[in-house]
């Protein structure tokens, strides 16, 4: 088999968010085969991420056999060395990985979660994400809810949070699992004094309380922090994950497969943090791309509710009362209309 084409789109929906998540917001890259096999992937990086695929990455794999995947995985992190390492090249790097690893399942007539080992037919627990309150229609409807609460500004922060995880508590009641999301907005001192007004409320993780590089802040709060910290859908690339799971810095690690380097990468992270007992929870990993990894790798699966707008994304399993389930279609098991798709 070799590779003949490799596109980028951005198709927009009609609700896709007027922020940095349209400017430089999913992607979608096709790889066509000479066997007539086309493997779909999601990367980021909106027009900027299109132009590193078409270009430095398309020009490397024309005319290749896209099965060794792992080694092409290593030439266009090379090839985008200068300008890449993280951020924008990585998430486009993200889209085309993907459609390698949903060519090779395609051409083993096998869904991905299948050739990581995995199993389709197991529902996996899903969790939702939430901001101020619990809309009476969620209710019930997820095994656990995160609270958003990097957006809470005016008046005292903790007193802010601490109300607003009260609220969520008392909504969801004592059974299910509850996390709050901080979006790298707080510091150490008042993700500290959150962390003790809200210790109470059984909370199973403090996600991104501080940016992404601030390592010597997560240092501190793995130390002292009563809640275990999450992060890591800011990080990019299993090398950078080893840093983070070696230092033991996030308890819970939250790849994102679409932006961190694709599934190639993802393994990675699964087996150096199984390796050394630190969760994985991929970040939106109700959407198929990071579904067959939670399926095949997960020891304590939980998915991420997705994107609703990315609406092009065809043949999605949904989310049914608290679970969702993989379909037994090859590869990632999309279903793209190519009529529609933009230039
Ligand atoms: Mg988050």
């Amino acid at each position: 088999m070799r590779i003949t084409d490799v596109r980028a789109v951005q198709p927009v929906a009609a609700n896709t968010p007027r922020d940095w998540r349209l400017s430089f917001g999913q992607i979608l890259v096709a790889i066509d085969t000479d066997v007539g096999l086309t493997g779909y992937g999601v990367g980021g990086g909106g027009p900027a991420g299109m132009h590193v695929v078409r270009t430095v990455l398309r020009d490397l794999l024309l005319g290749r056999d896209p099965e060794p995947v792992e080694a092409l995985w290593d030439e266009m992190y090379r090839a985008t060395l200068p300008f890449g390492r993280k951020g924008i090249a990585i998430m486009a790097q993200s889209g085309v990985d993907l459609a390698l690893w949903d060519l090779r399942g395609k051409a083993a007539k096998k869904p991905v979660a299948e050739l990581l080992g995995g199993n389709v037919g197991v529902p996996i627990p899903t969790y939702v994400t939430v901001w101020d309150d619990v809309p009476a229609e969620l209710v019930g409807k997820h095994h656990a809810y995160k609270l958003h609460a990097g957006g809470h500004g005016g008046g005292d922060l903790a007193t802010t949070v601490v109300a607003a995880v009260e609220r969520v508590r008392c909504a969801i009641g004592n059974e299910c699992e509850l996390m709050l999301d901080a979006w790298m907005k707080w510091d150490i001192d008042s993700t500290l004094r959150i962390a003790a007004a809200i210790e109470q409320f059984n909370i199973g993780w403090i996600e991104e309380p501080l940016p992404a590089d601030d390592l010597a802040g997560y240092e501190r709060l793995r130390d002292r922090c009563p809640i275990p910290i999450a992060g890591g859908e800011h990080e990019f690339t299993a090398a950078a994950f080893a840093d983070l799971i070696d230092r033991q810095l996030h308890a819970v690690l939250q790849p994102d497969v679409c932006w961190c380097g694709g599934m190639t990468e993802l393994v990675k992270i699964y087996d150096t943090a199984n390796r050394a007992g630190l969760r994985v929870c991929p970040h939106r990993g109700a959407e198929v791309w990071g579904l067959h990894a939670i399926a095949a790798l997960d020891t304590e699966p939980l998915a991420e509710s997705g994107r609703p707008w990315m609406t092009w994304v065809g043949g999605q399993p949904e989310i049914a009362v608290g679970t969702i389930q993989l379909t037994d279609r090859p590869g990632f098991g999309v279903i793209i209309d190519e009529a529609n798709l933009p230039a």
